[in-house]
């Protein structure tokens, strides 16, 4: 069922070339060029210090652009207060009137005054029986918006509590709550989940999800958390340095990163990024770098650097490399189990560590012959004397590495990305018949 709210259904909010400076020096956004559809959860990602915080302000009028235009709601509203231009904000840390039960925690956006004393309300049904009845249905009214959004919530329960009673759990629901019942045309959630504890944050995530469905109005999300970020959004937008680098569904970012900025930063751990060069020997070309050597598949031939030297930086995500101790009799007879069995030997190395990481173990591994790695390829190096680059590696369930053991390395070449060595842009995203990086 959908919560109406009594807006337009062309509900949207648009942003078009926005920027912000602070201070005449700091800049915290640049060009920002972002549209959300009615009903879309977008999510603003990035690390500390992108401006993310300040596009949600600039949305909600508490900052004014110094260039550019926001609309809302089909709107312009650069010269709109705050309070006129129908949003409701949530943030880490929602206050709530500590002298007022839940119900009323989640009236009062709504005008709600409170009934009165009986004495009052008893003289004015007496003296203006038609405004008490007005007032009356207003209360009916108000009461009936409050219960739909906390059913929805599932908060009903809470409902004549004091916020002292409430976990903190409770208290950003009742903060979602608040926001539900003004009915506005846009969302703005700054990073309300972070205080909460793990298993809560996974919880209320599912429920913003199911909210989304639900509500109308658009909803702008911020976080830093990359993974909440993949989990949540029907898009995210992903932001460096004030600016977008990239804006996708969450699997289009994830796979196909824009350059190595959003590749680096999406996924935990994030890319490995080998510096190396093209090399057009044979019949087909490759990727080489150090002891690494990568025959490059049909679908990035395309992809050939400009520059005379080949620089170019191969980006793969670690559940699409696997590995295989060397002389290790094999009882299974396959391959790593969700990468192609067709999948290239690359190089050699020797596992430095290996890590528990949510459902994965990832092993470090050292490069045999390194890469051609100026120190700037992504991650580490193995310390003392002899420098060797390292690379990380999801291991196939049920695979059992151990640092020391001498592996062999392979790939899903299908999965490989490439970027330019200068601009770090992803030359698939570079081609014409591509869509152009923002
Ligand atoms: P975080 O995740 O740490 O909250 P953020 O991505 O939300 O970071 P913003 O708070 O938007 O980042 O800040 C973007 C940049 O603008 C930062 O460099 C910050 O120091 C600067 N900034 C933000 N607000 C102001 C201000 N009022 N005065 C001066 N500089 C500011």
């Amino acid at each position: 069922m959908t919560l109406r709210v009594g807006l337009s259904d062309m509900a949207e909010l648009v942003l078009q070339g926005v920027s912000k400076m602070f201070g005449g020096s700091v800049i915290a956004v640049q060009d920002l060029n972002l549209e959300v559809r009615d009903q879309e959860l977008v999510v603003l990602v990035g690390p500390s210090g992108c401006g993310k915080t300040t596009t949600l302000r600039l949305i909600a009028g508490l900052e004014r652009p110094d260039q550019g235009m926001i609309w809302i709601d089909g709107r312009p509203v650069n010269r709109v207060a705050p309070r006129d231009r129908n949003i409701a904000m949530v943030f880490q840390h929602s206050v709530l009137y500590p002298h007022m039960t839940v119900f009323k925690n989640m009236a009062v956006g709504l005008t709600w005054r409170g009934d009165g004393d009986r004495i009052r309300r008893g003289w004015m049904r007496w003296r203006q029986p038609a405004a008490a009845e007005r007032r009356a249905a207003q209360r009916r009214a108000i009461a009936r918006q409050v219960q739909e959004a906390a059913r929805v919530l599932g908060i009903e329960h809470l409902l004549e509590r004091w916020p002292r009673q409430l976990s903190g759990g409770e208290c950003q629901r009742v903060a979602l709550g608040r926001a539900i019942v003004r009915q506005p045309a846009a969302f703005l959630l700054d990073e309300p989940l972070s205080h909460l504890d793990a298993q809560l944050r996974v919880e209320m995530r599912r429920e913003i999800r199911r909210l989304r469905q639900r509500v109308r109005g658009c909803l702008v999300y911020v976080t830093h958390d990359q993974a909440e970020a993949l989990a949540l959004g029907d898009r995210v937008v992903v932001m460096h340095r004030g600016r977008i680098q990239q804006t996708g569904p969450p699997r289009e970012v994830y796979d196909q990163p824009a350059n190595v900025f959003v590749a680096g930063f999406l996924g935990a751990p994030g890319m490995n990024l080998l510096p190396g060069r093209w090399m057009d020997t044979g019949d087909r070309p490759c990727f080489a770098s150090g002891g690494l050597r990568v025959s490059l598949p049909a679908s990035v031939w395309g992809c050939r650097p400009a520059r005379e030297d080949g620089g170019v930086t191969l980006g793969i995500r670690p559940e699409h490399l696997w590995l295989e101790v060397r002389n290790e009799v094999r009882n299974d007879g396959s391959g790593r189990a969700g990468v192609d069995r067709t999948a290239q030997v690359v190089g050699s190395g020797r596992v430095v560590m290996t890590e528990l990481c949510g459902p994965m173990v990832l092993a470090t591994v050292a490069v045999d012959g390194g890469l051609d790695c100026d120190g700037s390829c992504r991650g580490r190096t193995t310390s003392g004397s002899a420098q060797r680059p390292e690379i990380v590696v999801a291991l196939s369930p049920g695979q059992t590495v151990e640092a020391g053991h001498e592996v062999s390395v392979g790939l899903d070449s299908s999965r490989i990305q490439l970027f330019d060595a200068r601009t770090g842009a992803n030359l698939r995203a570079m081609r014409p018949r591509d869509k152009k990086p923002e």
